[in-house]
Formats: C-alpha cells, sequence, structure tokens
C-alpha cells in the first residue's frame, strides 16, 4: 500500500510517519504528493495566540475525514517547548483520525513513538511534577494506557538515585566496549557482529588495537579528571575470545579505567557455549562484577530456528559456572515474539529461568531490524502476532515479580512486531547502573570498540552529541590512530 503524508512542515511530516506506521507497518510512505497513492494524509499545525492547534485529514477513494486537537499553551508544561507541544497535537490528530478509519484498538503507547519514553517523566520530575500528576498528563496527553503510564512513572522513579547531578555529573562517565565478534549470527541480529571463524585473522589485530584505544581514552579522561563509573563490555559476545586474549582485555580496562569511583564492570556472556570456567574466574579476579548469560529461549526448536548453535542444557551450564566463578548478579535476556514460539513456550522459558534465580531478567519484544536474516526472508519465519506478544510480555512481568524483581529500566524500539516494550527486571541492589545512564542519556558514555557509539552529555542541558567507530573489524583497525585522535579531541571539547 501507498500512503501519502504531507505536511505544511516537512519536519513535521517525519514525525507523524511513526504515527502512521502503528496502523500501516508494511506500508509504503511518501512525504511528496504521489498519483499512485491509495490513502492521502495531510498533517498541520497553527498558533493562534496561546491556542495552539493539531490537525489531520485524510482521503481515500471518495471518502474524507478530519480530526483537530488544540491546547492552551499557557496550561501545559513547558509553554516554551512550543515546536514540541504542536508536534505532539498533530500526532495525537492523527492517531485518532487513524483509530477510527481502521477500527484498529489503540495501542497501550497511544503516540509515544520514541524510544526512550522514561525521559519525559524524568524532565517533569526536575519540574518538581508529583508521580500521580504525570501519570495523569501521559495518559491525557499521550492517550498511554494508564496501566503504561503507571510502568513508566515507577521505573523513571527507581532511576532517580543513579542520575548524577552537580560535580558528579561533570566528572563520573562510563565506557561502552564493543567486541564484534560473535560464535554465529543469531536470525533477527542486526548488530555489527562477525562470526569468530569466518573472521579468525582479525581477531588479533582487533583485540591489539582495542587495547590501543581503551589506554589512550583512560589516559585523556584521567588528564581531565574525568573517572569511570561503570564499564559495560559487549558486542558481539566479548567471551568468544580465548581466554589469553580476554584476560588480556580485561587487564588493559583495569589498569586505564578502573578506579575507587568504578562501581560496576558488566561482561556478556550472551552465547553459553562461550563460556568457561577459566574465562568467567579470570573475569571475577579482573573485577568484573556483572555477567549475562542469554537463552533467549530455553526451547531447542526455536534456538535452532534462530541460529543459534547452542542448546539450553549449554544454558544451565553456563549458569552454574558464573555461579561457581562467583558472580552475585547474573542476568538473563529472553525475547518475546520469536518466530514459531506462543506464550506457552514463553512461560516454559521463563519457568526455566525462574530455577536458576537469576538477580536480573531483560525482556526484548521481538524486532524485525532491517539488517536482519528474519527481515530478508520474512516468509520462512512465522512471526508472532502483536495479542500473543502482549500476553508474552504480562508472563514475564509476572514471572519477573515471582523471583523478587522490578522493572529498573525500559526503552522501546522501531521494529517491534507489537509496539511494546524492552524492559530490564531486577532484584534490589542488582540494577545495572551502565543500562540506566545509557537510555537516560544524562551521562556522557565513550563507546569503545568495533561499531561502539559515544554520547558526550552536557550536564544540566543534557544536550547531546553522538560520535561511532567503524563497524567492520578491518576498518576500525586500519583507522585506529585517526579514530582514537578524534576521540580524545571530542571528550577535551567537552571538558
Ligand atoms: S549473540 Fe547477539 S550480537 Fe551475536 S549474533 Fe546473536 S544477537 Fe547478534
Amino acid at each position: 500500500m501507498i500512503i501519502e503524508l504531507l505536511s505544511n512542515q516537512k519536519e513535521l511530516a517525519v514525525t507523524c510517519q511513526d504515527v502512521v506506521r502503528l496502523f500501516f507497518p508494511d506500508a509504503e510512505i511518501s512525504l511528496e504528493h504521489t498519483e499512485e497513492c491509495e490513502l492521502s494524509l495531510k498533517a498541520a499545525s497553527y498558533v493562534d495566540g496561546s491556542v495552539i492547534r493539531g490537525t489531520a485529514q485524510l482521503k481515500e477513494g471518495g471518502k474524507f475525514a478530519a480530526e483537530q486537537v488544540s491546547g492552551d499553551l499557557e496550561s501545559l508544561p513547558f509553554p516554551d517547548d512550543l515546536r514540541n507541544h504542536l508536534k505532539r497535537l498533530v500526532k495525537l490528530a492523527l492517531f485518532r483520525l487513524l483509530t477510527k478509519h481502521t477500527g484498529q484498538p489503540a495501542g497501550p503507547w497511544g503516540i509515544l513513538t520514541g524510544i526512550r519514553p522514561t525521559k519525559i517523566v524524568h524532565r517533569l520530575l526536575d519540574a518538581g511534577w508529583l508521580p500521580d500528576s504525570i501519570e495523569q498528563y501521559l495518559t491525557a496527553a499521550y492517550e498511554m494506557s494508564a496501566e503504561k503510564a503507571v510502568l513508566l512513572t515507577d521505573t523513571a522513579l527507581r532511576q532517580r538515585v543513579y542520575l548524577l547531578k552537580g560535580k558528579e555529573a561533570r566528572e563520573l562517565i562510563s565506557v561502552y566496549i564493543g567486541i564484534p565478534f560473535c560464535p554465529t549470527r543469531c536470525a533477527y541480529c542486526s548488530f555489527p557482529s562477525y562470526s569468530v571463524e569466518n573472521s579468525a585473522s582479525l581477531v588479533e589485530p582487533f583485540v591489539e588495537a582495542l587495547a590501543g584505544e581503551i589506554r589512550a581514552i583512560g589516559r585523556a579522561a584521567g588528564e581531565m579528571g574525568r573517572k569511570v563509573q561503570t564499564v559495560y563490555v559487549g558486542g558481539g559476545t566479548p567471551t568468544v575470545l580465548d581466554s589469553e586474549k580476554m584476560c588480556r582485555l580485561l587487564e588493559v580496562i583495569n589498569d586505564s579505567l578502573v578506579s575507587e569511583a568504578t562501581v560496576e564492570i558488566t561482561l556478556e556472556a550472551g552465547r553459553p557455549d562461550t563460556v568457561t570456567m577459566e574465562k568467567l574466574r579470570a573475569a571475577r579476579e579482573q573485577g568484573v562484577t556483572r555477567v549475562s548469560i542469554n537463552p533467549q529461549t530455553m526451547n531447542p526448536v526455536t534456538l535452532e530456528v534462530i541460529g543459534r548453535r547452542h542448546s539450553p542444557h549449554q544454558v544451565a551450564d553456563a549458569f552454574a559456572i558464573a555461579r561457581q566463578a562467583g558472580f552475585k548478579t547474573i542476568n538473563m535476556d529472553v525475547i518475546a515474539g520469536l518466530p514459531g514460539e506462543t506464550a506457552a513456550d514463553v512461560q516454559q522459558t521463563l519457568a526455566a529461568i525462574a530455577v536458576f534465580e537469576p538477580e536480573n531478567l531483560t525482556v526484548h519484544t521481538m524486532a524485525v531490524k532491517r539488517a536482519s536474516r528474519i527481515n530478508e526472508a520474512k516468509d520462512n519465519f512465522e512471526i508472532s502476532p502483536p495479542r500473543e506478544v502482549d500476553k508474552m510480555l504480562r508472563l514475564a512481568h509476572e514471572a519477573a515479580g515471582k523471583m523478587g524483581m522490578r522493572p529498573y529500566y525500559l526503552y522501546r524500539q522501531k521494529n517491534m512486531v507489537s509496539p511494546l516494550e524492552n524492559i530490564g527486571y531486577a532484584r534490589c541492589g542488582h540494577d545495572c547502573i551502565y543500562n540506566v545512564q545509557m537510555i537516560e542519556e544524562r551521562q556522557t558514555v565513550i563507546g569503545l570498540g568495533g561499531g561502539a557509539g559515544s554520547k558526550f552529555v552536557e550536564p544540566g542541558t543534557w544536550y547531546l552529541t553522538s560520535h561511532y567507530n567503524p563497524k567492520d573489524p578491518e576498518t576500525y583497525i586500519r583507522r585506529i590512530d585517526e579514530i582514537i585522535a578524534l576521540k580524545v579531541d571530542k571528550l577535551r571539547s567537552f571538558d
């Protein structure tokens, strides 16, 4: 289906695309007039004194419909933020129009299509709003369900203790280290990960280049009085490295980044077939405080379908190794909506996980990313319908509650099979601080290694600039001197 989406401002049309995709996920959207379109949409905003208006119109064949939403700027929070209020009203008008037109039930997140919805709550909390008023505002202004408004507000409240202020906000940073190699590529993966078998000759030069980047950034951060609060070693699958290389990197991390200010070091050991006692003991000795062992599902048939090449037994073995190695915080990731799975499969996975008694559970809603194998061969995979995925998330919420966990971070992704969310659950005292800093974007996070993203944040205004390392290891190795020089410059310019 081709839909034209026109507006009196191009920026408005771009923003409104996300609302149209809630109703027509597979449609081609044209932001210019096209004779071929089957559905024509027009969105506009107006300012009349303190009254602001968003309008949406629809034309399909001989049918015409329109919707208008208005508000008094003076009675809205942050009246100076006119541009965002106008966008919100236009999205709301379009959302209401398409809900009526399609007869499709409104999604629980309403017009909130951004990936970091907790940021809105933090902004309101900063302005002195009380939780009850925030929940009311979220349901009215974004047409979110009351259930999601409470979830969002509670999660943000739990995060407040980690959001830095004053001197600490300027001084403390976090570091992400990306190891872009994996044993095999999962069918849903869009991360920059390279099969270690096919890239064997790149691994050693990559580790050396990365060690150089870690040392240089550690030195530059130290000279500027910056201290590392948390380190997250992810990827890819860092534990795919042999123990000598993994230890070498962890030693460099310790020597260059870790100080008395460092409270957490996470090591992704996502693929259980890469976990050994030698590696995890060494990780403990190097001060790693948290590991992540990610089954995604405990169903062997699904594991085969998604190309993970490990069994549920290997998950159990890897978890036992992590405990024996002395880890007190172990995370497990699961995905709701994997190809061919029903809510009953997810329930079995959750029951199997509960036996391990992990401290963290991270539940993702399946997303079909453009660069994934699933997207390239959609017809070969049976994708779960949204209602089933919703059931899966509810089961996960219940299971996490029974394991003594509560949500501590939340984000949304583009292209989810159902417009829901990803939630990190944790037992009290086991929240992953890095995850909160990374999602809330109130701390500078420096990304080192393949495909790693850096976010330089200006404390107080929370203005941020992003910078990304090259994804493919070959380019990363070849350009390492230039990459280091650029990052040191960026870090200095934010001092
Ligand atoms: S383990 Fe993670 S990074 Fe590696 S292929 Fe699978 S999804 Fe991608």
